[in-house]
């Protein structure tokens, strides 16, 4: 793990974070500084940095984290709209460099994304 990683930090227990579920691969939290009402964040407890880097050893986390979300999504009343996206790479708006996934809704989204 980097040793300045903020993520692997939150998923260690190292620095707290309003945690909405958690098991062996994965951590779901919510966001700092929410953009909707249901703004979590759902990481691997392993340090990848971005989706670009991972690989075929990963099919399977990568599954886990979209059954979270639809999981969560439904235990907080937002399946009938809600938005998984990662921001890869600092173009598409990535700022914290370990792999996490948004889990957004509880409001109307708009498309397209700027
Ligand atoms: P990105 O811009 O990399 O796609 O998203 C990073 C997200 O992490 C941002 O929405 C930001 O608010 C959130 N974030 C950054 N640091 C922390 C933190 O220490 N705790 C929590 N809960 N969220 C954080
Ligand atoms: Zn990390």
């Amino acid at each position: 793990m980097p040793p300045d990683c903020i993520f692997c930090k939150i998923a260690s227990g190292e620095v707290k974070s309003r945690i909405e579920h958690e098991d062996d691969d994965i951590v779901v939290f919510h966001d700092l500084n929410p953009h909707a009402p249901v703004h979590l964040l759902i990481i691997p407890k392993k340090h990848i940095g971005r989706l670009s880097e991972c690989s075929e050893d990963d099919v399977h986390l990568l599954g886990k984290i979209q059954l979270a979300a639809k999981k969560i999504a439904a235990k907080l009343n937002i399946e009938n709209g809600f938005r998984l996206v990662t921001n890869n790479g600092r173009n598409a708006g990535q700022s914290v460099d370990h792999i996490h996934y948004h889990l957004l809704g509880g409001r109307r989204m708009n498309w397209p994304p700027g």
